[in-house]
């Protein structure tokens, strides 16, 4: 099966190239004018990646992301934004995107962020992960603690995946850069800091004890033993 992209963006011109150059590279591609379009196309249709300008008329980008966690789908975001200010990067994933990329972009790109967003995660098949009270199940993409279901958006999936296959061992920003994203970039530490953070509070792991643990200087570790 091919992998389907919805490309959001107003700007006629620049939804019309994306289309043709992603249909060029081998993607299924729809197009949504606005946010309120998106929304409708992601209720009834399954895509790999979502490709979310920002400046939208009506229903912006962060907002279009807020609506599609609360509605808990997983599918992978790509943020368009205009601005290249570290606030808004921050404001988007705190939104609930995957990554970003900030205008003007080269193509290729692009296309880089999008095979690592679409990609299937490699090694999901496979047994259930069972560390201290967390549950993960890398086929089923199902998160647990305890008894009670945790929603997670794709990147804190497979951050929380790669710690929890090296319990106890620390794992730094650089590890998860590569890991989770396959490329490292300024900043990228502090984008995985606002995911660890949105991690721990959807898993209520709370200071002290914490699962997750920030080693200073270092990375992060699982612990089966907070
Ligand atoms: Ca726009």
């Amino acid at each position: 099966m091919g992998v389907r992209i919805l490309v959001v963006e107003d700007e006629a011109r620049l939804a019309a190239l994306l289309r043709r150059g992603l249909s060029e590279e081998g993607y299924g591609v729809d197009l949504a004018g606005s946010g309120e379009e998106a929304l409708e196309w992601v209720a009834v249709g399954e895509y790999d990646a979502i490709v979310l300008d920002v400046m939208l008329p009506g229903v912006d980008g962060f907002e279009v992301c807020r609506r599609l966690r609360r509605r808990r789908t997983p599918t992978p975001i790509l943020l368009l934004t205009a601005r290249d200010a570290v606030p808004d990067r921050v404001a988007g994933l705190d939104a609930g995107a995957d990554d970003y990329l900030v205008k003007p972009f080269a193509f290729a790109e692009l296309t880089a962020r999008l095979r690592a967003l679409a990609r299937r995660p490699a090694g999901t098949v496979g047994a259930v992960l069972h560390v201290g009270d967390v549950r993960l199940d890398p086929a089923a993409r199902r998160v647990w603690r305890g008894e009670a279901e945790v929603a997670l958006p794709n990147k804190q999936f497979r951050i929380l995946e790669y710690l929890m296959r090296h319990p106890g061992r620390v794992l730094t920003r650089a590890m998860i850069a590569e890991h989770v994203w396959d490329y490292d970039f300024p900043d990228m530490a502090n984008v995985i800091d606002v995911h660890v953070r949105q991690l721990r509070q959807k898993l209520a792991d709370p200071y002290p004890g914490r699962l997750i643990q920030t080693v200073r200087g270092a990375g992060y570790r699982f612990t089966p033993d907070p």
